[in-house]
């Protein structure tokens, strides 16, 4: 079981059973949204994700059509973003989490959006964008294998 919290601790969650992967956006809206040079998220199944305390202090700002990062009202920590069309799992901010979440970078996306500050380490592959879908569902079936 993994848990973590916003910085203020009026918003916790707890996480289930193992995150599927971690990537990497490096996108403006993630960078805007977060106020660091880039984002590091893991997805879990929704199922599996759990806001256990301060649900009314949550607030959600859709970045992109039915697309919601949702976020501390209080304190601006940002918790994690839900998309219409991927709406079986969540993406969540790694920065707020407790523990190791055990899995490690799978790729990092976004990369055409980067910070030109920023220098990208590791062999994982880079996307200008996201990734295909299909690339995805790769990263899906290795860690969880389901
Ligand atoms: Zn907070
Ligand atoms: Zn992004």
């Amino acid at each position: 079981m993994l848990n973590g919290a916003c910085l203020c601790g009026r918003i916790q969650y707890e996480i289930t059973g193992e995150p599927r992967f971690m990537y990497q956006c490096y996108c403006g809206k993630c960078r805007a949204a977060s106020g660091a040079s880039f984002v590091t998220n893991i997805i879990v199944d929704t199922d599996r994700f759990r806001i256990t305390a301060g649900k009314e202090s949550l607030a959600a700002f859709e970045s992109s059509p039915k697309k919601f990062r949702h976020f501390c009202s209080a304190c601006g920590s940002p918790i994690y973003s839900q998309g219409e069309k991927t709406k079986q799992v969540v993406s969540v901010r790694c920065g707020t989490l407790r523990q190791d979440p055990g899995v490690r970078i799978a790729y990092h996306a976004f990369v055409s959006s980067k910070a030109p500050w920023v220098d990208i380490c590791g062999d994982q592959p880079q996307f200008p964008d996201w990734p295909d879908p299909a690339v995805v569902r790769q990263f899906f079936t290795t860690s969880n294998g389901a």
